[in-house]
Parts: C-alpha cells; structure tokens; sequence
C-alpha cells in the first residue's frame, strides 16, 4: 500500500526524504546525492534501502557497494532495524538476504567465481595481495633481466604501482608515466615488455591481484551477453562515498546499469582522498550528464554531526582550497568550546596529552569507543600505542591486523592458499622452503612438475625429494592431499595445517609459543567463515583490525578505543576525536614531493579528520618529530610547525593550548589552595 507513510520517515529533513522516496520503491532513474561531511548521506542511502525493501523490493536483488566490508554489515543491519519499524518480525532475514553488500574488490571476487567458466577463468582462483603481487613482479623482472640493467630499473614496489595506476585509471601507459613517475618515463618500452610477462604469469598460476577483481569485472560487464544477465541479477544498485570510485569502478556500473536506472550514488567531492589509487573525483562530478535520462540530483546542507564550532573550522580549513566547492553546510548544534589546537614537545608528549585527556573525558562519562585518535600515517602511532599499551587502555587498530604481516601467520595461509590453487606459485614457494633441505630452485622444479600432471596432489607424491627433505616430505603431502581432496572441515582444515606447521615452527623460530597463540588467533577468526575460500579471499581483501589485546579482539560490549588512519576512517563519527602530528611534513607528509593536486588532496583529509568529531577535537602539534629516513639521510628527529592548512588568517575558529596547561591542572605534586579551616570545623562540632 504505498498511500502508507512509514514513520521513520518523518525523522528525515525534505531532502533526505526526496532520496529516499525516489521512484517510491520502484526502479527510477539514476539518482545522485552530493553533500557535505556528516549531513546524512549514509544515513539516506540506509533509509533508501529499507524503503525499498519495505515497498516491496528483493533484498536479494540489491546491490550495495560501500567503502569497507565493516561499512557493509553495518549499513546491512541498520537497513533491518530501520524495515523493522514497519515489517516487525518479518524484517529479521534482511541483513542475510543483502547478501550482495560488500566492497567492489570483494563482490568483484563473489562475480567472477559465479561467472569463471563462462570467462574462461578456473573458479579455484586464488587472490594476491600487494606483497604477492610485487613478489610475481620481480619474479617476471628477474626472469627478464631486467634487475640486471645498466641504470636503475623501476623498484618491485615502483613497477607494480606504474602497472596498478594505469590499470584503474584506464589510461596508457605512456601517460601514466609522463604525468605521476616521469622518472621512469625512459623504461616505457621495458615496461610494457614486463608487464605482458606479469599477466602471462598471473594467469599461467590462476591468480588474480586487487585490479583484476575491478578489470575482469568490467570486461565481463562489457560483454553483451553477460552483461545483459549480469545487469540482469539487480533491480538496485547503490554505491557510497562514489567521490573515491575510480574510472574501473565508474565503467563497471555503467556495464551493469546503461540507461542509469536503478543506480543511486552518494559522495562529498570536498572528501576525495583516493586519488593516490586513481580514484577520479569528475566520476561523481560527470555523474548527472553521463545517462540518457538525466540524474535527479540531491543536495543536503544540513550537518546533523558536529557542533557549530568544530564545523566552523572545519569549513574554515576547506575554504583555503583552491578548488571551490559548492556545498554550504550549517550545524544547529550550539557549542562555547572551540576545537583545540594542542602544541606538545614531542611524540612522547603527545602520547601523554592523548591518554591523559581520553581518561579525563573517561571519567566524564565518555567510553573509550565514543573517542578516536587519527592519524595520517599508520606508524605515527608507534609512541601513542606503547603508552597506551602501558597505561592498560584497550584500544583498537583499524585497517590491517598487524600479524597478518607476520612470517608465520602468512606461512599457514600459504598452505591453504597453495592447496586451494596449486598453480599459485607465490604461495608454492612460500610453503616448499618451510621443509628442511628444499631451497628456491627445488621449489621451482617441485611446482613444475606439478603443473604438467594431471591431479596437483599425485604430481607430488611422485617427486622425489631432496635426501635432506626425505623425512619430512611424506607428512607434507599427507596433508596436501588431504586439503586437496576437501575430505577436511572448514575450520578444522586449519587446526591440520597448525598440528603440521607446529614442528616447523619451534625450528625456524625461537619464540615459537607467541607464534603459536597468533596461529590459534587466525583459527578463531577462521571460524566466522563460511568456507575456506571465503576467509582465503576475504582475508586477503579486508583484514580484520589490529587489538592491543593479545588475547584477540575485545569482545564487542567491551570498551576499547580506536585507532585509526584518516583514510579508515571516511564515513564514521566519535563523540572525541584526536587528530596526531598535525603539523608541516606529516599533513601534508610530504612536502618535498607534492605535486599542487597533492597538496590539496592533503588538506581534503585533514578536512575529513577534523569532520569525524561531533562535540570534541584535538589538533595535536609535537614541535618535533621522528622520521624514518631513507638510506643516505638515516633516521632523526625533524623540527615541526603547525600544519600549512592552519593559516594565521584562521586561527580564531581554534583554542590554543598546551600540554604544559593541562598538566599544570593536573600535577599531584601542586598544592591545592586551602579553603577551609578544618581546625576551626572540629572545634565547632563540640560547640
Ligand atoms: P560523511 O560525509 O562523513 O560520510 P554522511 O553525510 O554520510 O557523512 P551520516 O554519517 O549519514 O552523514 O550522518 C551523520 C550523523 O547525522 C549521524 O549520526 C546520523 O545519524 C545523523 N543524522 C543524519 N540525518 C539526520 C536527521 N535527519 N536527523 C537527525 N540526525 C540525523
Ligand atoms: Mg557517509
């Protein structure tokens, strides 16, 4: 009955309304919401879901891409709860039935599995993360010989990012190289030469890295016959923070949704932080006039985040930029405290000031989950996490378990990777050289001799082993068979490879029992998996966050604080926010490289920090601090000043301050005033 007025939509402004109510629940033409930080946006494209779902759309028929997998099931669930005001009861199967709500790498994985053999792809195909992919890559350069050439050869790290770049911005590479690494611009011939042998290699061992999720997703798009299907599986597709999508990303809607129809949009060009990974802000820009049927177009200016205050120096700080934004956004939430402008000696300093305010606001009433501290790059949280680690405050590390990157928790997954694609060379030498006698040219021939049989797992057994590999070998491919053929549970498959590794493990490693606690961690994770090619690919797309916990992730009613990059942190909001080392040299971070687009790019992020804090910001600024250098200039200390993006002109909208005013207030060792006379009180209790 669409005479029907569901109540949750009275809590929205007229603008949010017109989003949410376009097309009432039937597929409409394609929609765009461009608006500022914290006005909703996120809020809208959540009540636009469940509306459609409450009017009658297919949960399972939706397409919803968002930032991070996390973004995703929270955006899943609060559909749910918002449907749930009206469906009641029957609004409890929505969370699973989105099903298709992920990041674009993540349901590009889902796609390409389901459409494999129509694509000539093998489904077992397993997904390389950056490291692996640099490691093929200088495979490929040594292979060609190219690390040997007179001069100086673009770097794994320097190729795969040339290769990565021209891949997601759908641009030449001549281009490429002309206008973001000129240096290498003299290699273009090599290069190519490169990365044709890249992809033979990635596609002789069944392998794809994060652009293929993105390439083959589009180029299946494009062919008409499976674009047609494809297109086909959604009424609704909807896509947020659309500022950071790339020209890939933008082509693959397009293929999916030609006419526009069904597709929604949301995004904030003031917030566009990705261009350094070809993110193309003309996508939401060129978004109204890319379609036959023109875009019904929403503009929301009201922030319901932030207080006035902080809004104000946000706006402030944007308003330096030379690119004008036409967004106008206003706060009703009144405020006397200006955000914070906090000078502090150093890191250390800094730490203190952090822990030291986080606790009082603590004590306050405020959780540690209502306050964030950000950062622009992750290891300035080095002296922040070892103070806080010392002071016993859980915190959380957004964006990357640490011990994903360590050697032994990457030896187990290679174990399972290597069973699940035998071809993944990567992995396959990765897994051989953990036995005893078996180095880099006897793990090559091993895995050639398994590529040219037949069944992977007999091809194995048939090779004969080094004599100093001999005792070790059966065990190995005891259990290579044994996840081969699947006879295994999942996640019992991975407690097989701990029981085989664990030997391994005490040899290579002296402090073998940590290692061992990380390995039964990943079996905790491993659980919450469907399957082993779900945590395999999953795991590899989005890491599960970093805990100060070694005993795992905090339980979720636990109070933890996060801790997170800028870049983590698009899209979410805290009560306190703590912005690290605002100061020349870290935002931006670096001045002797930027390019003018860098730098404004620089000032965007410091914008979406400073846009996260709804009633508390700290601009942190140590007048020194530490720089990892690179080879000739070594580590050392660096003299700071307060970020360029901070002019004179704007100070007013801060409060200045230092660590030395809050610890004046707080040192136990200063005398209080006396106030009373508790001679003359005892005297008079008597009276
Ligand atoms: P960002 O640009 O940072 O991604 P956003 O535009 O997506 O921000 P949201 O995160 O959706 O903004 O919303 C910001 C805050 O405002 C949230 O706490 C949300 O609940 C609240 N909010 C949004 N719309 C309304 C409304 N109509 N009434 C009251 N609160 C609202
Ligand atoms: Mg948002």
């Amino acid at each position: 009955d669409s005479t029907f007025r569901p109540a949750y939509l009275a809590k929205l402004n007229a603008e949010q309304c017109v989003a949410v109510e376009h097309g009432d629940g039937k597929v409409a033409g394609p929609l765009l919401v461009i608006a500022g930080a914290g006005s909703g946006k996120t809020s809208t494209l959540a009540h636009r879901v469940a509306h459609l779902i409450v009017r009658g759309a297919d949960p399972r028929r939706i397409l919803l891409m968002t930032f991070s997998r996390r973004a995703a099931s929270e955006m899943a669930k609060r559909v749910e709860r918002i449907a749930g005001e009206v469906l009641g009861r029957d609004a409890s199967v929505i969370t699973d039935a989105l099903s298709w709500a992920g990041t674009f790498h993540g349901i590009g994985a889902r796609l390409l599995r389901d459409y494999a053999l129509e694509i000539g792809l093998d489904p077992a195909f397993t997904i390389h993360d950056r490291e692996d992919s640099a490691d093929l890559m200088n495979f490929a350069r040594h292979e060609l010989g190219f690390s040997k050439t007179e001069g100086r050869f673009p770097t794994k790290g320097t190729c795969l990012a040339i290769y990565s770049r021209a891949v997601n911005a759908q641009a030449p590479l001549g281009e490429v190289l002309g206008s973001v690494f000129p240096w290498c611009a003299g290699w273009a011939e090599q290069l190519k030469v490169l990365f044709a042998r890249y992809v033979e290699a990635k596609q002789a061992q069944n392998v794809l890295d994060y652009d293929d999720l993105l390439l083959y997703w589009a180029q299946m798009a494009g062919e008409p016959e499976i674009s047609a299907h494809l297109g086909g599986r959604f009424d609704h597709v909807l896509v947020d923070e659309y500022q950071d999508t790339n020209r890939l990303q933008a082509s693959i809607l397009a293929a999916l949704k030609p006419d526009g129809s069904g597709l929604t949009v949301v995004g904030d060009d003031a917030q566009s932080i990705y261009s350094f990974r070809a993110a193309e802000v003309r996508n939401i820009l060129d978004f109204p006039k890319q379609f036959a049927r023109p875009a019904e177009i929403v503009m929301l200016e009201r922030n319901y985040r932030s207080t006035e205050t902080i809004l104000a120096a946000a706006n402030a700080v944007i308003g330096e930029a030379s690119e004008r934004f036409t967004k106008n956004l206003w706060s009703e939430r009144k405020s006397t405290e200006k955000p914070k402008l906090v000078s502090v000696r150093d890191e250390a300093e800094q730490a203190s000031y952090v822990c030291q305010a986080i606790l009082t606001e603590r004590e306050a009433g405020t959780a540690l989950k209502a306050q964030a501290v950000l950062f622009r790059a992750s290891h300035h949280s080095g002296p922040l996490e070892i103070e806080l680690t010392r002071r016993n405050i859980p915190f959380v590390k957004f964006g990357g378990l640490k011990f994903l990157d360590a050697a032994h928790v990457k030896d187990v997954l290679a174990v399972l990777r290597f069973a699940e694609n035998p071809r993944d060379r990567v992995a396959g030498f990765r897994v051989l050289q953990l036995l005893p006698g078996i180095g880099p040219s006897a793990a090559s021939q091993i895995v050639d001799t398994m590529a040219t049989s037949l069944d992977e797992a007999m091809g194995l057994a048939r090779y004969r082993p080094p004599q100093r590999a001999a005792d070790d070998w059966p065990g190995f491919v005891a259990l290579f068979s044994q996840l081969r053929t699947g006879s295994g549970k999942w996640p019992a498959d991975l407690e097989q490879v701990r029981l085989w590794y664990e030997p391994h493990l005490d040899r290579i490693h002296e402090d073998a029992t940590t290692r061992r606690a990380d390995i039964l961690q990943l079996e905790q994770i491993a659980s919450g998996y469907a399957s082993r090619e779900r945590f395999l690919t999953e795991l590899t797309l989005d890491p599960p966050d970093a805990t100060s916990d070694e005993a795992g992730p905090p339980h979720r009613d636990e109070d933890y604080l996060i801790l997170s990059t800028i870049h983590s942190a698009k899209g979410q909001e805290w009560k306190n926010v703590f912005v690290l080392n605002t100061v020349d040299g870290c935002i931006p971070i670096d001045l002797a490289v930027g390019s003018k687009e860098d730098i404004d790019e620089e000032r965007r992020l410091l914008y979406v920090a400073m846009t996260r804090a709804k009633d508390g910001l700290h601009l942190v600024m140590p007048q020194r601090f530490f720089v990892h250098g690179q080879a000739a200039r070594g580590d050392r200390h660096v003299y700071a000043s307060r970020t360029r993006f901070i002019p004179a002109s704007i100070l007013g909208a801060f409060e200045q301050t230092s660590w030395a005013s809050v610890q004046a207030k707080d040192d136990p060792r200063r005398q209080p005033q006396v106030r009373v006379d508790l001679g003359a009180r005892m005297r008079d209790m008597w009276k």
